[in-house]
Parts: C-alpha cells; sequence; structure tokens
C-alpha cells in the first residue's frame, strides 16, 4: 500500500472526526456568512497540478478549506433563496454520511438489503404524497432524470399503442410523437432531447389568462387534433408563479383521447403534505408517471429525486439491463433494471433517515413554515413601493420586480447588492424581467424573511 494511504487507514477515526468537526464549522457559520460570495472572491483560480505524489487526507483537507471552502456559496442555508433548493435536515445529513461510509451499490438483490431500504423509503414517499399501491417508485439523481424517465415509459407506452417498441427499433418506430404542455420546466425539452423524440415534439398548449396553469379546454381541443395516442406533460407547480394544472380536469380528458399523463410535481407534490394546500394536488394520483423531487422540499442533500409510475413493466422494458452476472427479471425487477444508471448509490438513505427521524409531521411543519415566510416577504415587497408583486403567493415562491424601469440589468444589480444577505435567481414572466425567492429550506424563520426584505429594500435604494 501506499505509504501515505497506509498512514490515513492507520488514522482513520482522527481523519473521519477532523472531517467531522470541519462540517460542523461549515454549519454553524451558515449564518455568519454571505449567501453568496462577491464576484471578485469567485472569479476563477489557476487551476492546481495534480499532485505527483500525495500528502494525504489532512492536507486534501487543509487545502479544501483555505482554496475552495470560503469560494462555495451558503446554500445550505436559510437566506439562499434561488432556483428552488432545499437543505439538508440533520437527519439527512446523518443518512448521507452513511451512505458513502457503507458504499453500497444497491442495484441487485445478490448482497444484502439495499434495495429493500429503497422499498420501504419509496413506501413512505407514496403515503406521504397520498399515492395507491399501483405506483411504484424508483430512485434517481434529480427531477430531470425523474422526467426523463417517466417520458422513457411514456415513449413505450406510445409504442405499445403503435404496435412497435422504441426499446428495441429506436423512437423512429413511433413516427412523429407529440407532447402536449401548458408552462413546462425547461427540463422536459432537455428529457425529450435524450429520449430521440426530440424538443420539437413538445406543443405548447395555451394557459389560463393570466396564469401558468394549462387552459384545460384548449388541451381537449389540442388532444381532438392529435392523430394517435399522445403524451401530456401536467406541471404541479411551475418554476416562476408555483401554478398547478388542474389535475383532475387533466386525467378527466382521458375518457375522450388517449394519452399518457406525466406530472411534473418536482416541488410542487410537497403542497400535499400541508392541508390548507393539498387540494392543488388534487388528481396527482392518476398520474401515469411523477416526478418528485428530493433534494428540494424534502431537504435530504444532492442528488435526490423519485420516479413514480404505474407502469413498472413498461420501466423494465426501457431500462433492463440483461447480463448473465445479473439477476432476472421477475415481478420486482432488481434495481439495475429500471434506471438510467446501472451502478446506484444507497441514495434512499438519506430520505429514510428524515422521514425516520421527524415524521411526516416533522415535514409538514418545515412545508407550512416555508410556505407562510413566502407570504410574508410577499406582502413586505408588496408593501413597499418600490417592488411589485407579478403573481400571487401562491404557495412559496415570490415572483417580484421593480416597480420602476424592471430591466434586466438594474434586477443583475439589485440582486448583486443583496447577494450577501440573500440570493434570489432571475427569470422572465410573460415578458417582463422579474426575480424569483424560492422557500424550500428547513432552515428558514420569520427572520430571515426580515432580513432578506430588509436587505433587498437597502439595494433596490443603492441601485436607485
Ligand atoms: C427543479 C425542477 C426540475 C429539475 O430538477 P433537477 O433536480 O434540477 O434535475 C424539474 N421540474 C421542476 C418543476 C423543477 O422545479
Amino acid at each position: 500500500m501506499d505509504r501515505t494511504l497506509a498512514a490515513d487507514l492507520a488514522r482513520l477515526p482522527e481523519l473521519l472526526e477532523a472531517t467531522r468537526r470541519a462540517a460542523a464549522v461549515a454549519l454553524e457559520t451558515l449564518d455568519a456568512r454571505p449567501v453568496v460570495v462577491p464576484a471578485a472572491a469567485a472569479a476563477p483560480h489557476d487551476p492546481e497540478p495534480l499532485p505527483e505524489h500525495g500528502t494525504g487526507a489532512a492536507a486534501a483537507l487543509a487545502a479544501f478549506r483555505h482554496r475552495w471552502e470560503p469560494r462555495l456559496s451558503a446554500s445550505a442555508g436559510p437566506r439562499y433563496l434561488g432556483f428552488v433548493t432545499g437543505g439538508a435536515t440533520p437527519a439527512a445529513l446523518a443518512g448521507d454520511w452513511l451512505t458513502a461510509a457503507h458504499d453500497q451499490n444497491s442495484n441487485s438483490a445478490l448482497d444484502g438489503a439495499g434495495q429493500d431500504l429503497e422499498r420501504e423509503t419509496v413506501g413512505w414517499l407514496r403515503e406521504l404524497f397520498h399515492l395507491g399501491p399501483e405506483h411504484a417508485g424508483t430512485f434517481v439523481s434529480g427531477a430531470t432524470m425523474s422526467n426523463t424517465t417517466g417520458l422513457a415509459i411514456a415513449r413505450e407506452w406510445l409504442g405499445e399503442r403503435l404496435g412497435v417498441s422504441p426499446s428495441e427499433d429506436g423512437a423512429a418506430a413511433l413516427g412523429p410523437v407529440r407532447v402536449l404542455s401548458g408552462a413546462p420546466h425547461s427540463s422536459i425539452a432537455k428529457a425529450l432531447s435524450v429520449l430521440g423524440l426530440g424538443r420539437n415534439s413538445l406543443v405548447p398548449v395555451p394557459t389560463l389568462p393570466g396564469r401558468e396553469a394549462v387552459d384545460p379546454a384548449a388541451l381537449d381541443r389540442a388532444l381532438a387534433d392529435t392523430p394517435g395516442p399522445a403524451v401530456v406533460v401536467a406541471n404541479a407547480g411551475t418554476v416562476n408563479t408555483v401554478d398547478f394544472d388542474d389535475l383532475r380536469a387533466v386525467a378527466a380528458l382521458k375518457e375522450r383521447h388517449d394519452f399518457w399523463l406525466h406530472t411534473d410535481a418536482a416541488f410542487g407534490a410537497f403542497a400535499a403534505l400541508s392541508p390548507d394546500h393539498a387540494p392543488l394536488t388534487a388528481g396527482l394520483d392518476a398520474s401515469d408517471s411523477l416526478c418528485v423531487d428530493l433534494h428540494k422540499w424534502l431537504n435530504v442533500p444532492y442528488d435526490s429525486a423519485v420516479q413514480f409510475t404505474r407502469r413498472q413493466d413498461l420501466q423494465a422494458r426501457v431500462f433492463q439491463n440483461s447480463a448473465a452476472y445479473l439477476g432476472p427479471l421477475g415481478d420486482h425487477p432488481d434495481l439495475v433494471h429500471l434506471t438510467p444508471e446501472n451502478s446506484h448509490r444507497l441514495r434512499a438513505l438519506a430520505a429514510w433517515f428524515t422521514l425516520r427521524a421527524y415524521g411526516r409531521q416533522g415535514h409538514r411543519e418545515i412545508v407550512e413554515r416555508d410556505i407562510a415566510c413566502a407570504r410574508a416577504l410577499g406582502a413586505e415587497l408588496s408593501g413597499d413601493p418600490a417592488f411589485r408583486l407579478l403573481a400571487p403567493v401562491r404557495l412559496n415562491v415570490v415572483c417580484f420586480t421593480l416597480a420602476e424601469d424592471p430591466t434586466a440589468a438594474r434586477l443583475a444589480a439589485l440582486r448583486e447588492a443583496a447577494a450577501a444577505e440573500v440570493f434570489v435567481t432571475p427569470t422572465v414572466l410573460a415578458g417582463t424581467p422579474a426575480l424569483r425567492a424560492a422557500f424550500s429550506n428547513w432552515r428558514t424563520t420569520q427572520a430571515d424573511v426580515r432580513r432578506a426584505a430588509e436587505a433587498l429594500r437597502m439595494a433596490a435604494r443603492e441601485i436607485a
């Protein structure tokens, strides 16, 4: 064994302890550090050459803390409101550490209970989102992968309807495909590109006036205009205004039209945890496939999401990985036959830990507190003449802009001026440049809302 490596092995408990201390410091200082480091500090450094001889884990830890850690964002913290970003609950973090420590490849039943742990966790998630046993679930690395997997199953379903097999003969066997959606997330187009259906297969369907929710009557007409079976992507929680398609109305169209219903509920599904907001997700269980992100509002570390489907048989047809040394498909296919990847970390463990630790009520409290924080920031900004809300706060996102001269450049200056205290991300809503503040971190409190509002106000004055 290499001498440095052998020395690290000899003092492994000490190294883990030093790493634990570094992690604790990083978390203890989350509140005091800038949310996003000033642009100058984030400028690219010259890369260091590959070390010929290493100096061991302690030296690597010191180098990381010196060179890289100061330039990372405080995205695990309470005022990082960009994109839709979750933190990591204490239990989720513990689960993630142990995932790495055990370093399981939980893709087959040949060597341990990793898959069973994943199935137990999927069962808990199903209950959380009010889904029934007809929805099988699989862990993937994020909502983009979940959407891609769901749409791959949709592709195979189209083949079943048309009497061809895209997984055997290629997507071209389907001929032209139409994927209808109101306000789909950008990852849907990416998935269609990956799947050989093409971004141009996406047919935009009009949304309701002033909304991002699909107009069910327009969807009805678009389906009537589609020759043959189609795919509908319903959206349960759009990123700009957290609008929800009327999932029951969309599903009811199946009485008249032949389509696969995929629902992107990446973070919107968590509305099901709050009794006051659960009606937004009514009809979620009618989906043939659906996407839920876990590294957002479940607050587990990256990378984690789940893909649910009613047709695991079609999923296995797409993703089966037949080899002499792997198990047969059977009724409960090994995970190696269900997702784009083969080897697969014990990704479910962080979700298992946080659900085991805090339960449905603990996670309900996180969701409801984040919604209350979004409402409070919405109220602060709508009461300030410098700002204008572009949509009501339906759930956990505040979509707002400057009341005067809301150009992309001015909004960028505003974001930059506030970035040490609060991080928000840019968007464009119906042609108007805007900003989004998304609440999905378990640490965020009303005190953070006041600090964020104050920072935005001061930044607006600064750039005036
Ligand atoms: C975040 C998000 C995605 C993509 O999720 P990743 O985890 O970044 O892959 C897809 N759809 C919606 C609605 C999202 O909010």
